[in-house]
């Protein structure tokens, strides 16, 4: 009867095995909270060909005794820890166990743990205790997880190839890191270190751990709070771009978490300052109170919902946009160290910068840190966003090269241009004056049925904006006048554009989104061509206009308008000083 129940069990694992251990990196997730759970402040991951063969955590926390160690294989095992008012201890709700038996159950285990006596040595096979043994003293937990899906053929092919199992793992432990960074964590694939950190608090330095020393350079700290949410982080400056969003990271009490609200009001923030489409470094920590959020309580995700989402937001976008609009934001040239060539991580589909950058050093150097901030504080309350600057000449009707005592700039004259324009449509936009012109040649336009009756639909965004406009005939507009802000000999265009925009406007409409979108296309469409070449004057007014912007370094699309080459720069592309 017991070997029945046994084999029932066994069998229950293996089910459960597909769905919470996914891959290699769900193992070692486990592994690995475990260890924070046990109070340890040094772990280390060692694996062997992506975790496929071997995935071995150990750790320095308090261990376990024979009866534990024995136990916390079986599927009903729970955490001791359970304490209802912390909804982040999603472990202890029940999967805990049920995890560790799933992870036995389809690969050899070997459990080494002591609490500072006589240790406990159990292996597992496949679900089944193969032996109980004693083991030497040192305190804390080795879990080594061997063949993993070797009893379930299907489940081993399951497995993406070793780059994208290896690519999941770093994403997790550097997230943890950073959650953690008051535990210092080694991240070992076939014998290569991939992270080390140093567990000593120090968030910049987890940070340069993870991303680079050249990354780290361009963090900026920030830090508010509010009456429901206290935050602190780094965030980049717009000129770290990164083609996905795994590197904004919020950490809520301590525990990494998703919301794409918060994204994308991170993403929004930074909004003209850099391309949309490319994301920032952030790495925030949020501290509130338990009852502010709802977890989705589920193995493999940290989805979190905030009841005072407008608060968070808010205050998120007011930190981000107060430290990026105080800074000298122009893209510095810098001669860049040869980049050793990727070998081990040429496939994999994620960022990993991160591990090629870490790569070249792993000593932590607190002076360097602390260098970078003293250089990011430097650039601070800059009175003038742009210094004066005296053109020199225009390059290809496209680039003008000034300069002033400190150096070289290169300002590209339509993105500059457009910038200008951007921010005048945008106050224009925002601050109808009813101000409008008659139209030499009344405009008309024909639509077909479907976008006729949208247009009626949202006349009032077009009388409000200036346009005077009334049925003429089946499906057709006739435009009367217009605002006078319209960019002359431009007119017809500008308006068939603006139509055809609210015609074709998102579901979700806002007004400042439309508006800003609109600035934008407008400023495009009125800027200077390239390959136009412009005279010296219109160059200084091209330039003394861009420095009364708002945001004098990007166009509206976040590229940059203007680079600069600092006389020391130059000087070592000459080789004129010593490096
Ligand atoms: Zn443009
Ligand atoms: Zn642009």
């Amino acid at each position: 009867m017991a070997i029945i129940k046994v084999m029932d069990e066994i069998l229950a694992n293996k089910i459960a095995a597909g769905e919470v251990v996914e891959r290699c990196a769900s193992v070692v997730k486990e592994l690995v909270e475990n260890s924070i759970d046990a109070m340890s402040t040094d772990i280390k991951v060692e694996l062997k060909e992506s975790g496929v063969k071997e995935i071995k955590v150990t750790d320095n926390g308090k261990g376990m005794d024979k009866e534990d160690a024995v136990n916390c294989f079986s599927r009903h095992a729970t955490s001791k820890l359970i304490d209802e008012n912390d909804l982040f201890h999603i472990h202890t709700l029940g999967f805990r166990g049920e995890a560790l038996a799933s992870i036995a159950s389809v690969s050899k285990v070997t459990l080494t743990t002591s609490q500072g006596d006589i240790g406990t040595i159990v292996k597992i096979n496949g679900g089944k205790v193969v032996s109980v043994s004693n083991g030497d003293a040192r305190r804390g937990t080795i879990m080594c997880v061997q063949d993993l899906f070797y009893n379930t053929p299907a489940r081993l092919k399951y497995l993406k190839s070793l780059y994208t199992e290896m690519a999941h793992i770093t994403d997790y432990i550097n997230k943890l890191a950073l959650s953690h960074s008051d535990i210092r964590f080694t991240l070992i694939n076939d014998g290569k270190v991939l992270l080390k950190t140093d567990g000593s608090g120090n968030l910049l330095k987890t940070i340069k751990c993870i991303y680079g020393v050249n990354a780290t350079k361009k963090m900026i700290e920030i830090s508010g709070s509010n009456n429901d949410y206290e935050i602190n982080g780094y965030i980049s400056l717009p000129e770290i771009h990164r083609s996905n969003k795994n590197s904004m990271i919020t950490i809520v009490n301590g525990r990494i978490v998703k919301n794409s609200l918060v994204n994308r009001c991170i993403n929004d923030a930074y909004h003209s300052y850099k391309p949309d489409n490319y994301y920032p470094i952030v790495v925030l920590n949020i501290k509130v109170d338990t009852s502010l959020v709802d977890v989705n309580i589920h193995p493999t995700k940290m989805d979190i919902k905030f009841s005072k989402m407008e608060e968070l937001t808010s205050l998120i976008s007011d930190l981000i946009k107060d430290k990026i609009t105080k800074k000298t934001l122009i893209p510095h040239i810098e001669e860049r160290p040869v980049i050793k060539e990727r070998k081990v991580y040429e496939e994999f589909t994620l960022d990993f910068d991160a591990v090629n950058e870490q790569e070249e050093e792993y000593v932590v150097n607190t002076d360097l840190i602390e260098e970078f901030k003293d250089n990011i504080e430097v650039h601070e309350d800059v009175k003038d966003k742009l210094p004066p600057l005296y053109p020199v000449g225009l390059v290809h009707g496209t680039y003008i090269i000034c300069q002033n005592d400190t150096g070289m700039y290169i300002i590209d004259q339509h993105a500059a241009k457009e910038r200008i324009n951007y921010e005048m449509f945008r106050y224009k936009l925002s601050h109808p004056n009813g101000d409008t012109m008659d139209m030499l040649i009344p405009l008309t336009i024909e639509l077909s049925n479907n976008e006729f009756l949208i247009l009626k639909e949202n006349m009032d965004i077009l009388n409000e904006m200036g346009f005077n406009i009334d049925e003429f005939g089946v499906n057709s507009i006739i435009i009367k006048s217009h605002p006078t802000w319209l960019t002359k000999d431009l007119e017809n265009e500008t308006i068939k554009h603006i139509i055809d925009l609210v015609i074709h406007k998102e579901k979700n409409f806002s007004l400042e989104r439309f508006n800003d979108h609109l600035a934008a296309t407008l400023a495009c469409k009125a800027s200077i061509k390239a390959n136009t070449n412009i005279t010296t004057l219109e160059m200084e007014n091209l330039i003394n206009d861009l420095r009364e912007c708002e945001n004098p370094f990007n166009c509206p699309h976040g590229r940059p308008t203007i680079i600069y080459y600092s006389k020391s720069d130059l000087e070592k592309m000459f080789k004129r000083s010593g490096f």
